[in-house]
């Protein structure tokens, strides 16, 4: 099945998104990968896409990159159409971006030129580390520190978990407290490879969808004080800009499951016999198919507006990042919602061949449920878009 391209005609896009969603379309098509298992899956969706240049759009084109900068609305129609076909392939094309999204905004120029240009190749897997046991959400919680041992040496204790490419990735950006009662402004990021002495990654996490995780354990970890990353006690904002850039991309990979969830019901319904006529003959299906229409256009229109308006108005003064934070935090939450919505009426009108296990809706029904969850859960969306509200009523009442 070809992933839609009817939406690369909004104003939103220019012809070189254009063109892209449409080479993109064609050649996931004819992409077929056996994803029995997750991490050799990841492993070789990462050497398609490095192969085939798709990954270039993660780094910028000082670092191999297609595009001068990170392109919101090219990382939005990749994810989209990544994740039509395939969710592990929009997976492993995003954790290349998340992964490295902090080297490229803070990194030396030493470690951008060690670390981007592989990435882009697909030559390195790179992942994040931010979450723990007791801080998910809660960021500032984190209990991992990392404390200088040595002129040169810094020592990392503690423990992360949810670290997708977690065990298969060849570095990790991860973040500690260096700085013990700051809280938030006592965390810093640091730069580490695989196969670092004290670094166990062999924990797999297993979860309800093909997504390579794992929990991470440092135990008297020795890094250089060069895999610093960024300013000392500056990693939350640097994990917080990081998580910006993407989150409209996720809604992107929410959009991307949620149209395939629609292709498929309108496939079905056209062709199940019932009470002699088809499934699509009948008004409750059409309402239904209205329905599901509407929360996906809905949605995109929000994803591609916040992938718009950081890419042309940007995010340079407090009120355009302001701005930015609570649209992308709406298409987040609206796209990943709305998907799972859409794709739950999708399974519906498959009767029981919905949760046969092996039928596209009943895969993509696991597939959409943890991106309500990560990169800030739905309800930590709800409260970026509160504060921003009230933030502007405050304004507006000033005025
Ligand atoms: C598949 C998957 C992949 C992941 N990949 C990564 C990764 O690569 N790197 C990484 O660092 N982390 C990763 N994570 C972790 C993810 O970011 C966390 O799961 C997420 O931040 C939520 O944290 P938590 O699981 O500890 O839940 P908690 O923070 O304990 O949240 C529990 C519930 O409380 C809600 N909540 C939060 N704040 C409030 C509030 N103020 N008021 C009321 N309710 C609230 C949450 O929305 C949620 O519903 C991944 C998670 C999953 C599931």
């Amino acid at each position: 099945m070809r992933a839609p391209t009817d939406h690369l005609t909004l104003p939103f896009f220019g012809d070189a998104h254009r063109a892209l969603g449409a080479e993109l379309a064609d050649w996931t098509r004819a992409q077929n990968v056996d994803e029995t298992d997750d991490r050799s899956a990841c492993r070789q969706w990462v050497r398609l896409l490095g192969d085939q240049g798709w990954l270039r759009f993660c780094v910028p084109r000082a670092f191999g990159g297609a595009l001068e900068k990170l392109d919101s609305r090219a990382l939005v129609l990749l994810r989209e159409t990544l994740a039509f076909h395939s969710p592990l392939a929009d997976f492993a094309f995003a954790m290349q971006g998340l992964g490295s999204g902090a080297i490229t905004l803070a990194g030396s120029p030493q470690q951008q030129a060690h670390y981007l240009e592989a990435v882009g190749r697909g030559d390195k897997i790179a992942a994040f580390a931010l979450s723990e046991p007791d801080a998910g959400s809660d960021v500032g919680a984190m209990a991992m520190t990392a404390r200088v041992d040595a002129p040169d040496r810094v020592v990392l204790e503690g423990t992360k978990t949810w670290i997708s490419n977690g065990g298969i990735a060849d570095f990790y950006c991860v973040f500690a407290k260096t700085e013990l009662t700051h809280g938030t402004r006592g965390i810093t990021a640091f730069i580490v490879d695989a196969g670092t002495a004290g670094l166990d990654s062999s924990e797999h996490i297993t979860v309800m969808a093909p997504h390579p995780l794992a929990t991470l354990r440092f135990n008297h970890c020795r890094i250089p004080a060069s895999a610093q990353l960024g300013p000392l006690n500056g990693g939350f904002k640097l994990a917080m800009q990081t998580l910006d850039i993407f989150r409209a991309s996720v809604a992107g990979a929410a959009l991307g499951m949620a149209r395939r969830a629609l292709a498929e019901a309108v496939a079905y319904v056209r062709m199940r016999p019932m009470f002699g006529q088809r499934l699509a003959d009948f008004q409750l299906t059409q309402a239904r198919l209205g329905e599901m229409a509407a929360l996906l256009d809905g949605a995109a229109l929000l994803t591609y507006r916040a992938a718009w308006l950081r890419d042309c108005v940007g995010t340079a003064t407090p009120a355009q990042a302001h701005t930015y934070s609570a649209q992308a935090a709406m298409a987040k939450m609206t796209a990943t919602e709305n998907a799972q919505r859409v794709i739950d009426m999708a399974l519906q009108m498959h009767g029981g061949m919905g949760v046969r296990v092996g039928t596209k809706v009943e895969s993509l029904y696991r597939d959409i449920r943890s991106l309500r969850i990560y990169e800030g859960a739905t309800e930590v969306q709800q409260l970026i878009i509160g504060k921003f509200v009230l933030k502007q009523d405050a304004a507006g009442a000033r005025a």
